[in-house]
C-alpha cells in the first residue's frame, strides 16, 4: 500500500457513528466495507504510480508549496484542461467498470465549481470566498474523501400547508454559538458516507425566509459528535468470495441515512448559514453542477459500455449472437453506450469559457446524457436478461463446486459453445451480480433516481430550454 491509500484508510479510524447490523466499532476492519475500502485505497494509490499518477492527478502549487493533487479538484481554464479531467475520471471509472458512481471525484468537481465561482456569491454573504478557498486547498491537499446530500427523509413528500420541521424530521440549525451552529434532522441518501472524511449538506428545496432554519450550507466531518449514519443492508458480508461476486465483494459504495442529533458544525465549515436565497443559488450552480455532472456522464458511458461487454460475452458463449433478434439487442447495447460517448465528446467540444475564464462542458449535453441515463441503464439490464435468459441462475453456488468430487460432471454441464464450464460460470456470475444480485438492483434504482427525480428532470431540462429558436422554426409557416 502506497502512502495515499494507507493514509486514507487508517484516517477512517476516527470513532464515526456507523450502524449497519449494530454499531460498526471500525469500518477499516468491519468485513461489510473491507473489499470496498481496498478498492478505494487502491485508486487512491494510482497518484503514487508512475504509469497512471499523470492520468488522475497532477502537480500544483498551493499554500506555497508543490503538492500532488487530484484531477478532480483542477479549475479548467481550457478545453484542455477539461479533457484532462475527463482522463481522470475514465481512469478511476475503468477501474471499477463504473460500477462505483460516488468516488468523491463528483463531489470534489461540486467544491471545484463553488471554488471558481466564489466571486458570485459576494453579494449575499462576504465570508463565503473565503471559507470555500479554505476547504477547496485543504480538500485537495489532504486527498479528502467527500460525498453529497441533499434530500429529506421520505416521511410525508405530499405538498401544501405549513412545514413542521420537526415532524417531517428536516435538518436545522437549532442554535448558534460562538464555535458554530448547532444541527438536528435526517438527510438521506448519503451514499459512500462510511467511507468518507467530510459530507457536504444542503438543502434541494428553495425555501423562504420563514423557513431559513432549513436554508444553510455546511461540511460536515463524518466523524461529528452526534451524527449517525445509518447503512443499508451490505452486499458483502466478507465471506463472499471474489470470483462468485465479483463486483458486490469489491464496489458495495454504500448508501446510509444522516441522523443528526444536536450536531456542532464550526463556523469555517457553515459556507453559507440561514440564507435560503444564496443556498438556492449554491444548489443550482452552473460551474459545480457541470463539473460534476460531466463526471456523472464519463462514468455512465464507461458502465454502459460495460453492459456491451457483458451482452457479447454472454451471446457468444452460448452460441446466441448467430440470431438476428440478439444481434439486434446488441446492437442497442452498443447505440446507448456510443451515444452517451458522443455526447461526452460533444459537451467538451463544445464547451466555452464563462465570464470569468472558467472552461465549463455545454450543459445541454450533459444533462441530455444525465437524463438519457436513467432509461437507458435500466433498459440495458432487461437488454441482458433478455440475452442471457435463464443462464444467469443456472450457476452453481460456488466456483469452489469445480474443485469438488462432482467438479468433472459440471465440466461436462456448465460448457459453453468454445469456452470450458469455470470460465462461462464466471462470466455468468459477473453478470448476474450486474443484473440481479442486491448490488445489482440497486444500481438499476441509483442510475434511476441518483440525480433526482427523473420525471421532474426531464421536465426542468424542457422548461429550462430557450425556445426562441423553435418558435422561429414554426415562424416560418406562419
Ligand atoms: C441508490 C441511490 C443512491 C443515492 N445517493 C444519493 C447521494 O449520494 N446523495 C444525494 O443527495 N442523493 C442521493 N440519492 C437520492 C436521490 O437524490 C433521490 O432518490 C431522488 O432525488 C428522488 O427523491 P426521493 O428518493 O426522496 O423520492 P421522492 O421524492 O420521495 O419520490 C417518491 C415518488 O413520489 C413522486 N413525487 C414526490 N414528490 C413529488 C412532487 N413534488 N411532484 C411530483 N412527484 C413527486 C416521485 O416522482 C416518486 O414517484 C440516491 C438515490 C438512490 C436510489
Amino acid at each position: 500500500m502506497s502512502k495515499y491509500g494507507e493514509h486514507y484508510i487508517h484516517s477512517l479510524k476516527d470513532a464515526r457513528s456507523v450502524w449497519l447490523n449494530g454499531r460498526v466499532t471500525d469500518v477499516t476492519t468491519d468485513p461489510h466495507f473491507a473489499g470496498t475500502l481496498s478498492t478505494i485505497s487502491s485508486l487512491f494509490d494510482m497518484m503514487d504510480c508512475a504509469e497512471n499518477q499523470d492520468k488522475v492527478s497532477e502537480v500544483q502549487h498551493v499554500r506555497g508549496q508543490a503538492q500532488r493533487i487530484h484531477t478532480s479538484f483542477l479549475v479548467p481554464h481550457s478545453q484542455d484542461d477539461l479533457l484532462k479531467r475527463r482522463i481522470a475520471f475514465e481512469a478511476w471509472s475503468r477501474a471499477t467498470s463504473g460500477v462505483m458512481s460516488r468516488l468523491s471525484d463528483y463531489a470534489r468537481s461540486r467544491i471545484t465549481g463553488w471554488y471558481a465561482n466564489r466571486s458570485a456569491y459576494d453579494a449575499y454573504d462576504k465570508q463565503f470566498a473565503e471559507k470555500i478557498k479554505t476547504y477547496y486547498e485543504t480538500a485537495g491537499v489532504e486527498h479528502r474523501f467527500l460525498t453529497v446530500v441533499q434530500r429529506d427523509p421520505q416521511i410525508n413528500r405530499s405538498a401544501g400547508g405549513e412545514v413542521n420541521p420537526e415532524e417531517l424530521g428536516l435538518l436545522r440549525i437549532t442554535r448558534k454559538t460562538s464555535e458554530g451552529v448547532y444541527v438536528s434532522g435526517g438527510k438521506m441518501i448519503a451514499t459512500a458516507a462510511p467511507y468518507s472524511q467530510d459530507l457536504i449538506v444542503f438543502p434541494v428545496a428553495k425555501w423562504g425566509e420563514k423557513e431559513k432554519a432549513l436554508a444553510s450550507a455546511l461540511i460536515v466531518p463524518a466523524n461529528s459528535k452526534g451524527l449517525h449514519m445509518i447503512c443499508r443492508a451490505g452486499f458483502d458480508s466478507g465471506n463472499v468470495a471474489r470470483t462468485d461476486y465479483p463486483l458486490s465483494s469489491a464496489y458495495d459504495e454504500m448508501d446510509a441515512v444522516l441522523i443528526f442529533d444536536d450536531v456542532l458544525i464550526p463556523w469555517e465549515r457553515v459556507l453559507l448559514y440561514e440564507n435560503p436565497d444564496a443556498v438556492w443559488q449554491f444548489k443550482n450552480d452552473s460551474v459545480a453542477n457541470a463539473l460534476a455532472y460531466h463526471q456523472a456522464i464519463v462514468r455512465l458511458q464507461v458502465k454502459l459500455e460495460f453492459t456491451v461487454a457483458i451482452g457479447h460475452a454472454i451471446a457468444e458463449s452460448i452460441g446466441a449472437n448467430q440470431y438476428l433478434h440478439v444481434q439486434e439487442k446488441l446492437g442497442e447495447l452498443l447505440m446507448q453506450s456510443e451515444t452517451i460517448k458522443g455526447l461526452v465528446i460533444g459537451s467538451e467540444s463544445a464547451g466555452k469559457c464563462n465570464d470569468q475564464g472558467i472552461f465549463l462542458p455545454h450543459f445541454s449535453f450533459i444533462e441530455t446524457a444525465r437524463n438519457l441515463g436513467t432509461t437507458y441503464y435500466p433498459r440495458a439490464i432487461e437488454l441482458l436478461q433478455l440475452i442471457g435468459a435463464g443462464g444467469f441462475i443456472q450457476t452453481p453456488s460456488v466456483i469452489a463446486d469445480f474443485d469438488g468430487p462432482i467438479g468433472h460432471l459440471l465440466e461436462k454441464y456448465y460448457r459453453g459453445k468454445d469456452v470450458d464450464a469455470v470460465e462461462k460460470t464466471k462470466l455468468f456470475k459477473l453478470a448476474w451480480d450486474l443484473i440481479g444480485s442486491s448490488l445489482g438492483s440497486r444500481h438499476e434504482l441509483y442510475e434511476r433516481f441518483y440525480a433526482g427525480d427523473p420525471i421532474r428532470n426531464k421536465a426542468a431540462q424542457y422548461m429550462g430550454y430557450d425556445k426562441a429558436a423553435l418558435r422561429k422554426m414554426i415562424d416560418l409557416y406562419l
